[in-house]
């Protein structure tokens, strides 16, 4: 019988599109995939570390597997491989523990192990370094296997910056970029392909471009993107507040094939957290920058990442974020507790802020956001949008909004639909107009 392969991802955007990119490369390859990780021969682990809490997802993940299927040979690649590659070359059934260095490996090693299980074998072999091997991921859709929606195209990877809490940098290594050529050649071939939506995504997106040779811009880029045939839809992910430069909201606003979505890490409402983060804008600066673009897009999804309890997060400093998000324009918000990493400057700041506190104000904020995202759906009610439908059954809006339509519809289709009420925590229902033109066509 055939050996069979599983990919198991975690982690961010950016994350998700390289485990698809070694998803692609082994189907090309002609290897064949599993329905589980749980009967699969080979399982690549595609690990992230950005919290101790996703550690532990991950070493649960593999426990699981090897108990489950103790046959599989795992390759465990990705951020955690790369932070702390020998506490994975412990675990059972590793076979492989690749660091974000040697990522572009994994589908060769998984070909490997599929045609040679190169016999018994005890610890992991490790190979990790802190030289990156430059190549670049070819993207993929991580909307479901073998979907033709929503591409994520990572053009950006790693960090210069050094927020005290963050461990990226140290598994990322140093932003690089590839060549503009290089991202509007696989946006044309993803348009080729019949992918409606592209997303650019890295892990510092703003600084696309500044390690380049011939030095370019984000905003650059997308103005070549755009200029590419065919594309429907162009969605910015993650984006710090420094970088959203007053042409990009000018972009978004006026052109028809650009997500009114933003996603903007805000992190604290409290000047002094954020200077203890090196974060470099204060509170009131971020603040502006959300208004002055629910001001000029009065639609916009405007979402932010913020942690809770930060060392020495005082209730004075949360009441700060609180009230900066409470008067905001944020719609949904990625609420993350502090959570400690090994060698960041902020693991060795006095006064970390005990778990239950951390936990109190994250659900706070979640309550909040809630309210506020109800409020900006049903102000949504009766209005007449245009959806792209997904391979999960339901549908999604420019800015950034699932939405489930009552009536059947194809998958990877625009929809023009009436907006009729709210769906569940996060979501809109609606009712279908009639077919609808291309966001490239406003016919
Ligand atoms: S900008 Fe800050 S939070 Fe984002 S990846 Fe870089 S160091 Fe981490």
């Amino acid at each position: 019988m055939q050996k069979t392969f599983s990919i198991t991802n975690f982690g961010c955007r950016a994350s998700q599109s390289e485990g698809a990119s070694i998803h692609q490369e082994l189907l090309e390859s002609h290897a064949v995939e599993s329905e589980s990780a749980y009967d699969a021969n080979v399982v690549v682990v595609n690990s992230c570390t950005i919290t101790a809490e996703a550690d532990r997802d991950v070493r649960q993940t593999i426990r699981r597997i090897a108990s489950r299927n103790p046959n599989a040979q795992i390759i465990v690649t990705g951020c955690y491989a790369q932070r702390a590659p020998e506490e994975l070359a412990s675990l059972p059934q590793v076979r492989f523990v690749l660091g974000n260095s040697h990522k572009p490996l994994a589908a060769q090693l998984a070909l490997n192990l599929l045609q040679d299980d190169f016999g018994a074998h005890g610890r992991g072999e490790i190979l990790c370094s802190s030289i990156f091997l430059e190549r670049d991921f070819r993207p993929a859709s991580y909307v479901g296997s073998g979907g033709r929606t929503r591409a994520i195209l990572k053009v950006q990877d790693g960090c210069n910056a050094n927020c005290s809490f963050c461990i990226i940098p140290s598994v990322r290594g140093r932003s690089r970029s590839i060549e503009p050529e290089a991202a509007i050649a696989e946006v044309r071939e993803l348009v080729a392909r019949g992918y409606k939506e592209v997303v650019f995504s890295g892990i510092h997106l703003g600084t696309y471009g500044r390690d380049l040779r011939s030095k370019t811009s984000f905003y650059e880029l997308i103005c070549r993107a755009l200029e590419v045939p065919g594309l429907e839809r162009l969605r910015l992910s993650s984006i710090e507040p420094l970088e959203i430069i007053p042409e990009l909201i000018d972009l978004i606003a006026t052109h028809p094939r650009v997500a009114h979505h933003f996603h903007i890490p805000l992190q604290s409402g409290s000047a002094r957290i954020l200077r203890a983060m090196y974060r470099p804008y204060s509170p009131q600066y971020y603040f502006d920058l959300v208004s002055r673009i629910r001001a000029r897009i009065p639609d916009a999804g405007l979402g932010a990442d913020v942690m809770v309890g930060f060392p020495g997060e005082t209730d004075a400093d949360f009441s700060a974020t609180y009230q900066l998000i409470e008067a905001s324009p944020l719609t949904y918000l990625h609420v993350f507790p502090y959570s400690s990493r090994p060698g960041t400057v902020a693991a060795g700041l006095p006064n970390h802020v005990p778990e239950h506190v951390s936990r109190f104000r994250a659900k706070m904020l979640r309550n909040l956001i809630a309210r506020k995202n109800e409020t900006f759906r049903r102000n949504m009610i009766g209005s007449e949008i245009e959806v792209l439908t997904l391979e999960d059954g339901t549908a999604l809006s420019s800015n950034f909004v699932p939405v489930l339509i009552s009536d059947p519809v194809a998958v990877n289709e625009w929809v023009r639909v009436v907006v009729t009420g709210l769906h569940g925590e996060r979501g809109l229902h609606a009712s279908r107009m009639k077919t609808a033109h291309t966001p490239a066509d406003p016919a």
